[in-house]
């Protein structure tokens, strides 16, 4: 081929320097773009190799180097995938938006099924020009009789072809950074981004200095591989002391036996995971793997209390793992991660049009290749196939979570305590996710039992059908709305059991139980159960003498009883227009409470609990 000048033929209007600029907000994601078409590269020829149209040498390794050069400012992306013609540059890399991605698929989309195609929007490779002065193009295609191209271009619209000289089927791509970005020539700067991008592509990525040395390491021979480049061998003889023993004679003693050891080239170690626990079938995944999983992802060295594992062909293709994090406090942030992706390539952590808010509070990793990875995010806010993906994982942590509670009460239980902000504060998002969990709400009662809420007003009936005969007074005037409130039976709880001692001692004295609820999103909590379930409501111990409770007597008895007391507290509170009302107490070996209106009290507490958490 003989050299090349041309103009780059824009698909669309001149985006090239939209493209260069705003295309993507974060600069440091060309290494995302660079690493997947290497990716996409070798994914393509393996395919190929499988359809038999080429055939991969025995020993092919697929690898993706990256090689940065702080001192020449450059970057080299190097890939042992399918290479490129100069037919095939002008095509997908002159005309900016035509993707080989697409082209490829759409030709293969028959035979290759099973496709881990990245690309699609034939823009990934420009965004090098975020970052470059000039960029290099270095091919050898895969194809019969192929010549090595050359490629290059300093971001204007131009660029220059000729014949380049590659000798290895594969495509170098060369970066020549722009001064206000030599940082990512650096290289602890170049593994913090791939290990941000790349942790679980599906190829060997490996980062090294260009031209550095080789480094060694001295192993002991028999763990030396067939693979080592082995350097010298050392021979430790064994280490001898003259010691005296027990009956004061001098004996020699070897100390440290005869070693043989081995001088190697430092084996390079691929940055990535390139079988991410999330790809394997839960069958063959092991509790340690969950576990040691959660703590590289996550550094998080305390243990996740469980996980779910999604995996899933159908109706869309979706894996992951969710983890729930143990919470040591109360006052713990609970602040999770979850980490998207797409066909094991990160996308970014928390997009919340795709996963749900309140499930942002665990720690996770999600992997759908099916999202449409527009470069946008705003274009994913309106997508109703993402909206879907998010209520399936929605659906699915709640089924996980009622099915332990049914059939594993024991650890639901155990976790309860962790769990329950996390679940509470979901069933305030998302009223889908509070039905399904309804039945699995746990309250732990005056006995420390944890009870579900049909098992509470299970109880209630049957308290209520011993008494029926005294509450059915109050039903014949049913007519009224107000008064039909009354009807729906009354969950007591606690928030305080130290501070609502004494009521919690008279209402075991009555044989009647309360809940424990004690957590600050539980105000706001049990506000939603009561206005979407209207057979029962909630009421502080203290919030009002029970009908249990009282003693049923004239208004006459307590006049004096009133008097006295109205006085006192309109002194006390120094307050005039101050209501008092006195009722009496069933024998018990309380002498006197003082109740707190529920209503004003809840409200006090849900504005507190805004205020902390800007909950709309
Ligand atoms: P996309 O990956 O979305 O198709 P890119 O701009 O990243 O878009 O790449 C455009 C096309 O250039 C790719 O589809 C592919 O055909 C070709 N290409 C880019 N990089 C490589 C590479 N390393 N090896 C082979 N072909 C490549
Ligand atoms: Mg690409």
């Amino acid at each position: 081929m003989s050299s090349k000048h041309g103009n780059l033929s824009i698909n669309s209007d001149n985006i090239f320097p939209i493209i260069k600029k705003w295309l993507y907000s974060d600069h440091d994601i060309f290494y995302r773009e660079l690493i997947s078409n290497g990716c996409d590269a070798i994914t393509k020829l393996k395919k190929l190799d499988m359809m038999g149209e080429y055939s991969l040498p025995e020993d092919y390794k697929p690898k993706i180097q990256v090689l940065v050069n702080p001192e020449e400012k450059t970057l080299k992306f190097i890939d042992n995938g399918l290479g490129m013609t100069a037919d095939e540059v002008e095509e997908y890399i002159n005309q900016i938006a035509f993707s080989g991605a697409s082209d490829f698929l759409e030709k293969y989309k028959d035979k290759a099924n099973e496709d881990q195609i990245i690309g699609h929007f034939g823009l990934g490779f420009y965004s090098a020009f975020m970052v470059a002065d000039e960029v290099h193009i270095d091919s050898l295609s895969y194809k019969d009789g192929a010549e090595a191209v050359h490629w290059e271009c300093d971001g204007g619209t131009e660029f220059d072809m000729s014949d380049g000289s590659k000798e290895t089927v594969g495509t170098e791509i060369t970066l020549f950074l722009n001064e206000d970005c030599l940082e990512f020539a650096n290289e602890y700067r170049a593994r913090e981004v791939i290990t941000k991008y790349c942790s679980f592509m599906p190829t060997e990525i490996y980062l090294a200095k260009e031209n550095a040395a080789p480094e060694y390491e001295t192993i002991p021979s028999d763990e030396v591989k067939e693979t080592d480049t082995v350097v010298e061998t050392i021979i430790e003889e064994a280490k001898t002391e003259e010691k005296e023993n027990e009956n004061g004679e001098k004996e020699v003693v070897e100390v440290s036996p005869r070693q043989e050891k081995t001088k190697i080239i430092k084996r390079p170690v691929p940055l990535n995971d390139i079988h991410p626990l999330w790809t394997k079938h839960p069958n063959e995944c092991t509790d340690e793997e969950y576990k040691t999983f959660y703590r590289n992802v996550f550094h998080d060295y305390k243990e996740p209390l469980f996980w779910i594992h999604l995996n899933m062909d159908y109706p869309f293709n979706l894996k992951g793992i969710l983890y729930f994090p143990k919470i040591n406090t109360e006052y713990d942030s609970i602040e999770g991660t979850i980490k998207l992706y797409n066909n094991q390539v990160f996308i970014a952590d928390n997009i919340k049009e795709v996963i749900p808010e309140f499930l942002m509070l665990l720690k996770g990793v999600i992997d759908c290749p099916d999202l449409p990875l527009n470069v946008s995010r705003s274009a994913l806010q309106n997508d109703g196939f993402v909206k879907k993906i998010s209520d399936y994982i929605t659906k699915k942590v709640a089924d996980k979570l009622t099915g332990m509670c049914k059939t594993d009460k024991e650890n639901y239980e155990k976790y309860w305590d962790d769990i329950s902000p996390f679940i509470k504060f979901g069933c305030l998002k998302d009223e889908k996710f509070c039905d399904k969990m309804n039945d699995s709400i746990l309250f732990k009662n005056l006995d420390d039992k944890y009870l579900t809420l049909p098992e509470i007003l299970k109880a209630k009936e049957e308290a209520n059908d011993h008494t029926s005969d005294a509450d059915a007074a109050d039903t014949d005037t049913a007519e009224n709305p107000e008064e039909q409130k009354d009807n729906r039976e009354t969950i007591y709880y606690v928030t305080d059991p130290a501070q609502q001692g004494q009521y919690i001692k008279m209402f075991k004295e009555q044989g009647m139980d309360a809940v424990i609820l004690n957590h600050n999103i539980d105000t706001s909590f049990i506000s939603q159960l009561e206005q979407r379930n209207q057979n029962y409501k909630f009421m502080r111990i203290d919030a009002d003498v029970t009908d249990a409770l009282k003693e049923d007597v004239s208004e006459e008895e307590l006049k004096d009883a009133l008097d006295s007391l109205t006085a006192t507290f309109k002194k006390a509170l120094n307050k005039e227009n101050l209501e008092v009302k006195v009722e009496k107490l069933k024998d018990t070996s309380i002498a006197s409470v003082i109740t707190v209106s529920e209503e004003s009290r809840r409200m006090q507490d849900m504005m507190k609990m805004y205020n902390m958490y800007g909950m709309d």
